[in-house]
C-alpha cells in the first residue's frame, strides 16, 4: 500500500470518528445502563466484551509479526504497551465485571470487532510498515517520555476508576450506585478520562498520525457516552453532587 493510500484511509478514518461522535450524542450506545429492549439481539456481556475487544490484539501484533525487524527496541516497546492494555481490557477487565455483565447488543459486538480490528491495523501498518522508525536519542525526547508518562498515568486512573464502580456494584448488591472519591469527586466517568490521557500518551510516544486518529476515535466513542452517564446520574439520583462535571475536570 502506498503512503499517500495509507493517508487517505486514514482522514478518512477521521471523518467517521467525527460523524460517531455526533450520532452517539443522540443515539447512546447500547450497552450497559443504555441498553434497551429496542436492540433485541444481545449476548453475554462478558463474553461480548472479549469478543469485541481482543480483534485489536491480534490485528496489532499481526503487523508486529510481519516486520522487517521485530527486535529493535521499540518495535518491542509499543507492542507490549498494545498489548498489555488489551490483554487487560479483554481478559483481566471482562472477568472483574463478569457476575455483573448485563447483556451486550448484538450491533456494538459486531460494530466493536470491525473498529478493533481497524484500529489495531492502521496502528500496527504504520509502526511495523511506515514509520521510518526511532533513533535511540527518541528515548531522552520529552515528546516520548511524557507521551509515555501519560499513558501510565491515564491506565493507572482508567484502572482505579473502573475498579472503583466494581466495588460499587458489589456492595449495592449489583444496583448502581452514586460513585464517590478520588476523580469521581469532580467527573462522573474518570475512566473515561483515563482512557483519553492514555491514548493520548501513546499517541505522543509514538509520533504515529493512526494513533492520533485513536485518540478521536476514543473522544468520539466516550465524551457523547460520559454526557449521557452524567444525564442519567442527574435524573436517577436527586442528590447527585452539583458541581460535578461529566468527563473532563471543571470543564465538561
Ligand atoms: P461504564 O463506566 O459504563 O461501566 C463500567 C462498569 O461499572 C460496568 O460493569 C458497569 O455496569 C459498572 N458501573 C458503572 N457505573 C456504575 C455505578 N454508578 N454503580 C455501580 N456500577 C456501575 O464503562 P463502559 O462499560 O462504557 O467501559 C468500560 C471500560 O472500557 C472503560 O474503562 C472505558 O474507558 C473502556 N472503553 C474504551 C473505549 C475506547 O474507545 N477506547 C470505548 C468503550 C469503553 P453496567 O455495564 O451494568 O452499566
Amino acid at each position: 500500500m502506498t503512503h499517500e493510500i495509507f493517508y487517505t484511509i486514514i482522514l478518512v478514518w477521521c471523518a467517521i470518528a467525527i460523524l460517531s461522535f455526533f450520532a452517539l450524542l443522540f443515539i447512546p450506545a447500547p450497552y450497559g445502563r443504555h441498553n434497551t429492549k429496542e436492540w433485541r439481539y444481545s449476548i453475554n456481556g462478558a463474553i461480548g466484551w472479549v469478543l469485541l475487544e481482543f480483534p485489536s490484539a491480534i490485528a496489532f501484533l499481526f503487523f508486529y509479526l510481519a516486520a522487517d525487524d521485530p527486535t529493535d527496541f521499540f518495535s518491542l516497546f509499543f507492542l507490549l504497551l498494545w498489548e498489555a492494555h488489551y490483554f487487560h481490557r479483554s481478559f483481566i477487565f471482562a472477568l472483574r465485571r463478569k457476575e455483573a455483565a448485563k447483556p451486550m447488543a448484538l450491533v456494538i459486538v459486531i460494530s466493536g470487532i470491525i473498529f478493533n480490528l481497524i484500529n489495531g491495523s492502521l496502528n500496527g501498518y504504520w509502526l511495523y510498515f511506515i514509520s521510518p522508525g526511532y533513533p535511540k536519542s527518541w528515548l531522552y525526547n520529552p515528546q516520548f517520555i511524557i507521551g509515555v508518562a501519560l499513558f501510565f498515568i491515564g491506565f493507572g486512573i482508567n484502572f482505579v476508576a473502573d475498579e472503583q464502580l466494581l466495588k460499587l456494584r458489589r456492595a449495592g448488591g449489583y444496583r448502581y450506585g452514586i460513585p464517590n472519591g478520588l476523580l469521581y469527586r469532580y467527573i462522573s466517568c474518570p475512566n473515561y478520562f483515563g482512557e483519553i490521557i492514555e491514548w493520548l500518551g501513546f499517541a505522543l510516544a509514538t509520533g504515529s498520525p493512526a494513533a492520533y486518529a485513536f485518540v478521536l476515535w476514543t473522544c468520539a466513542n466516550l465524551i457523547p457516552r460520559a454526557l449521557s452517564h452524567h444525564q442519567w446520574y442527574k435524573k436517577q439520583f436527586l442528590d447527585y453532587p452539583e458541581e460535578r462535571k461529566a468527563v473532563i475536570p471543571f470543564i465538561l
